[in-house]
């Protein structure tokens, strides 16, 4: 990145400095750049490497050209996928009357064809919606729940429990999308599934990605896995064919039938797959000793509810922060480093702040490890645990936490987490204070956002997952006569393992640890689905990334460099970011930073590795003043925006 740099912004070339660019937006005049950004090698070629001759091409937008209408504003709805025909999946949706409900749902089902790898309906995520019509934001929570015999020792002694049936959650992507369809949309489910079909169905084009990904030791973690993604041991090239007809027989199955055929065993309508899933799940995994299958039944399939929540609400610099509530942590961290940086003048390079200075990158660290160490005791599934979450974000409590940061010191020794009970309740009792460990969940081919705006101003941000690249490597399925394979086609999540490992004690409480497994609990999430609105409430942007933990820092780098340092949202995203996401862990940065900010924090203290690889956002835009829409993608993954109308050539 550089300080001056050519964007293109309504077709023409122009250069702008990003404080010119931050004048406009702080003047509410958001501008978006949209290239559309593809590391996508042409998928027309021979891949010599794998022997493979590529049978199928890319679509134009999907071979590393930016489309055509890239850079322009548009005002009949966005769409920024981490996958373009995923991406594809949803602009058909919106040109076809549908709204940016509708399209989220399409995309959502398309990913799990084409993405198969982050999210799909063996697992769940986060759907936060603004209205336009009423100025309200609302999350629909489809995160996976722990079944009604789950323990919270579940895991221990067991090996590699990530890879096991004891790791799948009850899935939750199904009845959310149906929930999401049935208050917010104008089309059915079975209109929504039609483009996840047709692609599951008549094949798609590997991407780079897709193809990198098939060979991982998860997606051979069982033999029908292996012959899927990784037949005898070779990837499939980029630009051959994919199909997943397994697939769009189970969705024809739900489009034909409603979600109930996904949660409710039917074999007299031909609904099966719930009997796929809990035969699924209860997998050992062959390769280790002592493998533990899941204890999931009918029951717990039946009684999965997605649920609607209130997202955490608070303000940076003025513009109103709306991020995902719990079972999410990601909301209330965000929120909290936001705050804590609230009284520096992050983005006053004449004070030694700035983009990457090593003072900004220093604050920015510390507000991390302060949240994070916080996070690591009180966040849990508040239906569960006692979650302070007002205490967390009071005003005192903050200022309190983040006098610890002082810019130019590393704070030593690591910070431990606060006690924000006194805020929430006077009468609380203060504790000791203990570091906790934070397992952490690399980025990878996890999870997977992407954002949504349509013709009439409403927005989605939408995360979703299976938690590891490719689940527990296991499809839903069960063995019929003959040593048959009956199989749905879709990977089981395993989100389980997002829970304590191992029974903890909340050392003020003296209780169980909040993010300790409990029978039909969610486990603790990192996904922060986020909208940034101007003050009076009027939409500006939603974002969000995958990337385990590290999806709540992606979505705070961006958020100081949307707010603070005036970058447009391609800039934003293009920034490169850092992340750490315990006390004690070592800073991440990735590539681009300045050699005098890795030096500088190294002579602060801190433990720096370079090369990061940190999150994947997708980004809508929209200006409040003039209606003008505009997205953001990014090149970390097969980021894509579709701009509508198209152009006519397109
Ligand atoms: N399962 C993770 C969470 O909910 C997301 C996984 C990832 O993005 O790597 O926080």
């Amino acid at each position: 990145m550089t300080p001056n740099q050519t964007l293109v912004n309504e077709g023409k070339d122009m250069t702008h400095s990003r404080r010119a660019l931050g004048c406009l937006l702080l003047a509410g005049l958001l501008v978006g750049t949209s290239p559309g950004s593809m590391a996508i090698a042409n998928a027309g070629s021979q891949d010599q490497s794998l022997g493979i001759q590529s049978t199928v091409s890319l679509p134009s937008h999907a071979q590393g050209n930016p489309p055509p209408w890239s850079g322009k504003a548009f005002r009949q709805g966005v769409v920024a996928v981490a996958n373009p025909y995923a991406a594809e999946a949803g602009a058909q949706i919106l040109e076809d009357g549908g709204n940016a409900v509708d399209a989220a749902v399409a995309i959502a089902y398309a990913l799990n064809v084409v993405e198969p790898q982050s999210a799909g309906i063996g697992g769940g995520g986060f759907m936060m919606i603004h209205l336009a019509e009423t100025g309200e934001t609302v999350a629909i929570d489809s995160r996976e729940r722990a079944p009604a015999g789950a323990t919270p020792d579940m895991f221990v002694g067991v090996p590699n429990p990530s890879l096991q049936g004891v790791a799948v959650g009850v899935p939750g992507m199904v009845r959310g999308t149906e929930m999401a369809l049935e208050r917010y949309g104008n089309l059915s489910l079975t209109r929504t599934l039609q483009p996840a079909i047709k692609l599951a169905d008549a094949g798609f084009a590997a991407t780079p990605r897709y193809s990198e990904a098939s060979c991982s030791s998860r997606a051979r973690n069982s033999p029908e896995t292996e012959a899927y993604f990784c037949p005898g041991g070779v990837p499939p090239a980029v630009g051959s064919l994919v199909q997943n007809k397994p697939l769009a027989e189970t969705f024809r199955l739900i489009a034909t039938n409603g979600a109930d055929c996904f949660y409710v065993y039917m074999p007299e309508k031909g609904c099966d797959i719930a009997k796929g899933i809990v035969e699924g799940q209860r997998f050992n995994r062959p390769q280790a000793p002592n493998g533990k299958g899941g204890s999931m039944t009918f029951a717990d399939l039946e009684n999965y509810q997605a649920t609607l929540r209130t997202p955490v609400e608070s303000t940076y610099r003025g513009y109103k922060i709306r991020a995902m509530s719990s079972p999410s942590s990601g909301g209330l961290t965000v929120t909290q480093m936001l705050k804590m940086l609230e009284r520096l003048p992050i983005g006053d390079e004449s004070q030694g702040f700035g983009f990457g200075s090593t003072k900004t990158v220093n604050v920015m660290v510390d507000a991390m490890r302060l949240a994070f160490a916080d996070r690591s005791v009180w966040m849990g599934d508040s239906d569960f645990v006692p979650e302070p979450s007002r205490g967390l974000l009071h005003p005192d409590y903050v200022a309190l936490r983040g006098a610890e940061i002082v810019p130019g010191a590393r704070i030593t020794p690591n910070p431990t987490p606060g006690d924000p009970r006194p805020f929430e309740d006077p009468d609380a009792e203060a504790g000791t204070l203990i570091p906790t460990a934070e397992p952490v969940t690399g980025p990878g081919e996890t999870t997977t956002h992407f954002s949504v705006i349509d013709k009439w101003g409403n927005l989605v941000s939408y995360t979703n997952t299976i938690e590891s690249g490719h689940g527990i490597g296991v499809f839903a399925g069960y063995r019929g006569t003959a040593a048959s394979f009956r199989n749905f086609g879709f990977l089981l999540n395993n989100e389980l393992t997002d829970f304590n490992l191992t029974p903890t004690v909340n050392p003020y409480t003296g209780g169980p640890g909040f993010n300790d497994v409990q029978p039909g609990k969610r486990p603790r999430s990192s996904m922060t689905p986020t909208l940034i609105l101007t003050p009076d409430g009027k939409p500006l942007v939603a974002f969000g990334s995958p990337g385990g933990s590290t999806i709540i820092n992606s979505v705070f780098n961006v958020a100081l460099n949307l707010i603070d340092h005036k970058m447009t949202i391609q800039d934003a995203i293009d920034a490169p970011r850092v992340s750490v996401t315990s006390a004690a862990s070592s800073v991440s940065l990735e590539n681009g930073f300045p050699q005098g900010t890795v030096d500088g924090l190294r002579g602060l203290g801190y433990t720096v590795s370079t090369g990061a690889d940190i999150g994947s956002v997708q980004a809508v835009v929209v200006d409040p003043k003039t209606g003008k829409q505009y997205g953001g993608a990014d090149s970390r993954r097969e980021g894509t925006v579709i701009g509508l109308p198209r152009p006519r050539s397109s």
